[in-house]
């Protein structure tokens, strides 16, 4: 395996986290945070205040400028300060039917830090091993999507929010066949 599990899910999570703000707003509201949340598997305390969703939209900009820093030397600081602000504190962990694993920021701490340094932690595994490329944004012409691409040979390039690659492939396969006609 690329990278390990846990790693996975945080990148993973921080793409899905950036992708509900790029073309539409799909979190309008606490009720439609508390459902993204779910729908993520995120453990832990959580307010369900309005201040909560403006600090996780607020987040998810500053995981977005990650994506969007171009360099792992534009990326670092960014991610340091993430770790920084959600005051991160690494600690192993089990619980339900997950063997050890890392938790960054204890339970009871803010949904936004947690959110935040999870997602940090993955960028410094990518970071530390030089492949700050896998951030990668969506090849579609009409998709501002971000991934992470964990493909074993980095060859991923649409995202999976929508039916892009199929879209591209189709409006290729179209102009082709215009051209031949
Ligand atoms: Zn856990
Ligand atoms: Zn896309």
């Amino acid at each position: 395996m690329l990278y390990a599990h846990d790693t996975q899910e945080a990148l993973v999570t921080a793409a899905a986290l950036v992708n509900t703000g790029v073309e539409t707003e799909d979190l309008p509201d606490v009720p439609a945070l508390l459902a993204w949340l779910d729908e993520h598997r995120m453990s832990g305390v959580r307010r369900g205040t309005r201040t909560e969703l403006v600090e996780v939209q607020e987040l998810r900009d500053r995981l977005h400028d990650v994506w969007r820093a171009g360099s792992a030397d534009a990326a670092v600081p960014l991610v340091n300060a993430i770790l920084a602000d959600a005051e991160a504190r690494p600690y192993l962990t089990r619980h339900d039917d997950v063997d050890w694993h890392l938790h960054v920021t204890a339970s009871d701490q803010p949904l936004a830090h947690r959110l935040g340094a999870e997602a940090a932690m993955g960028f410094v595994d990518l970071l530390r091993a030089g492949d700050f490329a896998r951030l990668k944004t969506c090849a579609a012409a009409d998709c501002e999507a971000v991934l992470v691409d964990l493909s074993k040979n980095s060859s991923k390039r649409f995202c999976d929010t929508g039916n892009c690659a199929n879209r591209t492939h189709v409006a290729a396969y179209r102009a082709r066949k215009r051209t031949a006609g």
